[in-house]
């Protein structure tokens, strides 16, 4: 039985707020069955973030992102670069489970964005790594993975960096060689990210990290949506 809790706080102060928040959310039915949420894990100043579409079994038993076989090959192309998991931070845009692992729904995905929206606030990464449609879509719902993967993009201050999933590497094996010649252009994409923070000298956040509210969360939506975060008026940067 689930805990009958408030509704989430208007703010949270730190990232552990937003994890531990994440732990007893009960904003949507993902609540009701799943064995863990999966809040992220990884460096606590990652100049990567890379977020996911949802957790999948292994994720729910343990309540950890990215520790089945799409985290083996997703360890496997950060060793590319070179990176370790805990070099970076890991995430879903949904933090519990779907039945089947079926694709997130609406509802699931808006339950969701506050936290993904703090989470990116706290960390504030210069690069952000989507991975797969899903991952892509919650920054630029127009956008086509097949046409932006590997190019870096404007997102507010940061790089966003769309990928395929991992999943999608293992079933096919020129989508496999797609992401390692994708995840080879990391570093270029923190060096864009980097000429992004010199020409507004300041480190890149989603949000006015220090505590996120629920204005200003609204306050960034409704931001996005003025400037064109359909994905079309944003031109890949390479
Ligand atoms: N697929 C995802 O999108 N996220 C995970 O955490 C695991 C598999």
């Amino acid at each position: 039985m689930l805990p009958d809790l408030p509704l989430r706080p208007a703010t949270w102060d730190s990232l552990e707020a937003v994890t531990g928040q994440i732990k007893v959310c009960t904003q949507c039915a993902l609540a009701r069955d799943r064995t863990n949420a999966v809040p992220g894990e990884g460096s606590l100043h990652p100049t990567i973030m890379f977020i996911g579409e949802g957790p999948g079994f292994n994720e729910d038993q343990q309540g950890r992102p990215f520790v089945g076989r799409a985290g083996e090959l997703l360890e496997e192309l950060l060793s590319l670069v070179p990176l370790r998991r805990e070099d970076v931070y890991i995430t879903n845009v949904i933090k519990c489970r779907p039945p089947d692992n079926r694709d997130p729904l609406p509802n699931e995905v808006a339950a969701c964005r506050p936290y993904l929206e703090a989470q990116i606030a706290f960390l504030s990464p210069r690069v952000i790594a989507t991975l797969g449609r899903h991952s892509l879509a919650w920054f630029f719902p127009q956008a086509k993975i097949s046409e932006q993967h590997g190019r870096a993009m404007r997102w507010r201050n940061t790089i966003l960096f769309p990928l395929y999933h991992p999943a999608a590497g293992l079933r096919s094996t020129r989508l496999r060689q797609v992401l390692e010649v994708d995840f080879r252009k990391l570093p270029e994409a923190v060096l864009a990210s980097l000429e992004i923070a010199q020409s507004t000298e300041t480190r890149p956040v989603g949000l006015d990290a220090g505590t996120v509210t629920a204005e200003g969360l609204e306050q960034a939506a409704d931001e996005d949506s003025g400037s064109g975060a359909d994905g079309e008026s944003q031109l890949p940067l390479f």
